[in-house]
């Protein structure tokens, strides 16, 4: 008869620190991408009117006031 030991429990996170940090630099270029879409005027990107022009049909289709 096999005899029956008792198992600990694992000590395991429910979120590792790797995939926390992974998310929160997608959560973070995500975020940079919807300002450079939404708000960036040339201001912060220095592009002059490049990326505006660039992201220009993007911020009709979200209805983003543009001009
Ligand atoms: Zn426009």
């Amino acid at each position: 008869m096999s005899k029956v030991q008792a198992v600990r429990p694992l000590n395991v996170p429910a979120v590792s620190p790797r995939v926390l940090w992974t998310a929160a630099a997608v959560v973070a270029g995500l975020l940079l991408l919807a300002y450079l879409v939404a708000f960036d005027q040339g201001a912060v990107s220095q592009s002059g009117m490049f990326l505006h022009e660039l992201m220009h049909d993007g911020r009709h289709l979200l209805g983003v006031p543009c001009h």
